[in-house]
């Protein structure tokens, strides 16, 4: 089982069934405005922009966060009331396939009446593709959180996330076949938070466009300062 540092229960995402979320630790990306970032690995004293290079800190998570032991963790997927669990990151699938799918399976185990969801940031479509061919997973909620298929659109990116811009062209194509993968599963989702530092209309527009093709719903969240 991987490691757990949070869990909570919630009914928010789909009213009328009962989720509980466990949060395991490290991301792949760094994100302006990252709600936990010391549990995904990282920080940044200020976030520069137009630029690609912000001064980023590694972090040793473990240093910040103690772990679930594992009997809190089973006690919480036993709970009657459970339709959903939900498994995030920060992002979920930058861990070991193996890992994962025998992380998924002990869930199935211990409450085997559970529908399974991922969030992810959709940098891994392989595993997206491992874990669907294998039925160990129900749905997921994709962020699309950049319009990455137009290049027009990088300067602003820049303000978003900090990623060298020469791997961008290989992880638009990641990010389709993420797209491709996970849409019109039952209850998938993708969401597009709204960056304030971006102030350019056709930003949000081109995404808006983009994600009408979609059969699974699109949603664009506040962004929330913390
Ligand atoms: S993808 Fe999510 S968890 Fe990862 S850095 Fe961005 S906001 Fe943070």
């Amino acid at each position: 089982m991987l490691d757990f540092y949070w869990l909570e229960f919630t009914t928010k995402d789909q009213p009328g069934l009962f989720w509980v979320v466990l949060y395991t630790n490290w991301c792949n990306f760094r994100c302006y405005g990252c709600h936990n970032r010391t549990l995904a690995g990282w920080d940044y004293n200020t976030w520069p922009t137009n630029k690609w290079s912000p001064q980023i800190i590694q972090i040793d998570p473990n240093k910040y966060h103690k772990k679930l032991n594992l009997e809190e963790v089973e006690l919480a997927l036993k709970n009657d009331f459970l339709d959903i669990v939900i498994l995030c990151g920060w992002e979920f699938l930058i861990h070991n396939i193996k890992e994962i799918e025998e992380t998924i399976n002990r869930i199935k185990q211990i409450n085997p009446s559970l529908k399974v969801r991922i969030d992810t940031n959709w940098s891994f479509p392989e595993k997206i593709k491992y874990l669907k061919e294998k039925d160990l997973v129900n749905w997921f909620a994709m962020d699309i959180k950049w319009p990455y298929w137009n290049q027009k659109y990088y300067p602003q990116l820049s303000q978003v996330i900090w990623l060298p811009e020469q791997i961008l062209p290989k992880l638009t194509t990641k990010l389709l076949e993420s797209i491709r993968l996970v849409d019109g599963m039952e209850y998938s989702l993708f969401r597009t938070v709204y960056y304030p530092i971006i102030q350019d209309k056709p930003y949000f527009e081109e995404i808006k466009n983009f994600t009408k093709q979609l059969k699974s719903p699109h949603s664009f969240n506040l962004f929330q300062e913390v």
